[in-house]
């Protein structure tokens, strides 16, 4: 699109043009969700207040800063790295190239742990967490009743942590919960840790590569392990969609074999011998794999395991209780 064909228009007529534009490349729904974002980021503005002063023109810097992103959004270029910026969970998060674009299938995920630990964790310390309970209802805070108990905080780590988007989201909502994250990516650790500083959550972050036995050693043990591994084989990379196969980085994306589950069995090992007794494992996996992520954590010892789709009725996550 052509700045000028955009200079002198209402809002709601730029949107409209945004998206026609976005449709020679993305399904008209996602053209429209697209505009949208753009639109939003642009203004500093939520969509119904755009719509309600849908009448005012942009002005020119808005209009030149939208006729960039448009033209890198038609080279193929995700909107999320266009923009630098990504929403999860609710929370903004810095993106580049060096780190998986959050989905939200992983906001299922992080939803999931939530969920669980807000039902009282594990079913193998159920009875240990309500009497923790009992005795936050006769004296104070839960984390009084807890050191007073002589339990330590809550710990999580969350493996191959890219953007950080999952160790950030869980330490938010997990008050009091220490929080650890890894990855094999220096780029990665340093945009999660910005990200980290961003959303004023305070994560320990190491860099590990959890293939590698050797760096186990770098852990203690922990409540909650968490992870969204590589997960794509590589007869599955002729499927991919071209904007994700051209742009997200394959470190994240590819298993680096056609071993569906080198990365799992790595972690639930690792999950082994680092979790707490009753301390739970979560995956995200590979929609093509889940019966056999399961008979691997049921392999491995893992008890309570459980299968999860996401909304679009695809097996998503699996989880485990040591
Ligand atoms: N869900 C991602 C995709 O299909 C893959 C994420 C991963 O490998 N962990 O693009």
């Amino acid at each position: 699109m052509k700045e000028n064909s955009l200079q002198g228009k209402a809002i709601r007529a730029l949107a409209r043009e945004i998206r026609a534009s976005l449709q020679t490349l993305y399904e008209e729904r996602e053209a429209a969700g697209l505009a949208w974002i753009i639109l939003e980021n642009i203004t500093g503005s939520r969509r119904e207040q755009i719509m309600i002063r849908g009448d005012e023109p942009p002005d020119a810097g808005q209009l030149n800063a939208i006729s960039q992103i448009l033209q890198e959004l038609m080279k193929g270029k995700p909107l999320q790295y266009v923009l630098g910026e990504t929403e999860f969970y609710g929370l903004k998060f810095k993106v580049t190239p060096s780190v998986l674009i959050p989905r939200q299938e992983t906001e299922e995920l992080v939803q999931w742990i939530l969920q669980t630990e807000a039902a009282s964790g594990s079913p193998l310390t159920a009875g240990k967490t309500s009497a923790a309970t009992a005795v936050t209802t006769m004296g104070g805070t839960t984390r009084m009743a807890g050191e007073a108990a002589g339990k330590l905080p809550l710990s999580l780590l969350d493996v191959g942590t890219g953007s950080g988007c999952i160790a950030i989201a869980l330490k938010k909502n997990l008050s009091g919960a220490e929080a650890w994250a890894c990855d094999i990516s220096d780029k990665a650790l340093k945009l999660a840790s910005e990200n980290a500083s961003l959303n004023e959550a305070e994560i320990r972050f190491e860099h590990a590569d959890i293939l590698d036995e050797q760096t186990w050693g770098r852990f203690p043990s922990f409540d909650i392990i968490v992870s969204n591994p590589p997960y794509v084989t590589e007869s599955e990379k002729t499927a991919m969609a071209v904007n994700v196969l051209d742009h997200e980085p394959h470190l994240a994306l590819f298993v680096g074999n056609d071993d569906p589950l080198r990365f799992y069995r790595a972690i639930a090992n690792f999950a082994l011998q680092k979790l707490r007794p009753g301390g739970s494992l979560y995956f995200e996996i590979n929609e093509a794999f889940g019966p056999q992520t399961l008979e691997l954590l049921r392999e491995t010892s893992f008890q309570h395991i459980s299968l999860q789709k996401d909304l679009n009725g695809k097996d998503r996550m699996v989880r485990g209780f040591k």
